[in-house]
């Protein structure tokens, strides 16, 4: 890889596993994929987050992601924003609202951390669907860094549509068995690979 080019690689079972083009009918089976990359990644020796972004009112799966940080090295490949950016380069869009006639949605096995809250501002989505709270994510180690108590209604003033506790306790389930398992928990300063 040139040393200018920076890369997100998503594994090919992501692809096995999720079918661009696949439809997902309603909240429930959305986010069932999306905890289903969650644990599938835990099982890749990856964090416990996962995300996919839907065509809103077909249910049309666009793109979908996992947590990257340990497998590329990188702060910010969280599985938000690794959906997001593989939809909007696959979209040829970085707007997600660009389509009149389109909305887009970003289903998370966990609700945002403070960077992917601010991400969700500038990718164009209409819809945020999120599975375990940002408690449970913290309860099991991760930092969520300073999101505002308020950050559905900030959203929502946005224009995007925030539904939460679908299917917690499965997607809350996953961050339990890494913790389990001994997962690495990758705050500043806690992990020298
Ligand atoms: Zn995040």
């Amino acid at each position: 890889m040139p040393d200018s080019a920076v890369h997100i690689d998503l594994p090919d079972w992501v692809a096995a596993m999720a079918p661009e083009g696949a439809c997902f009918p309603d909240a429930e089976a959305r986010m069932r994929l999306a905890i289903a990359l969650a644990d599938a990644n835990v099982a890749h020796g990856g964090g416990p987050f996962g995300a996919a972004v839907f065509e809103r009112t077909s249910g049309r799966l666009v793109a979908s992601g996992v947590n990257r940080v340990l497998a590329d090295g990188l702060s910010i490949a969280h599985a938000e924003v690794v959906a997001l950016s593989v939809a909007q380069q696959r979209l040829g869009s970085f707007d997600l609202s660009w389509e009149a006639d389109r909305d887009y949605e970003l289903v998370t096995s966990a609700e945002p951390c403070v960077q992917c809250f601010g991400a969700l501002f500038w990718a164009g989505l209409r819809g945020l669907v999120c599975g375990a709270h940002s408690a449970d994510a913290q309860s099991a180690g991760f930092d969520e860094g300073p999101k505002p108590a308020d950050w559905a209604e900030l959203l929502q003033a946005r224009g995007i549509a925030v539904t939460t506790d679908v299917l917690r306790e499965e997607a809350t389930a996953v961050l339990r068995a890494y913790v389990a398992l001994g997962g690495i928990i990758y705050n500043p300063g806690q992990h020298h690979p």
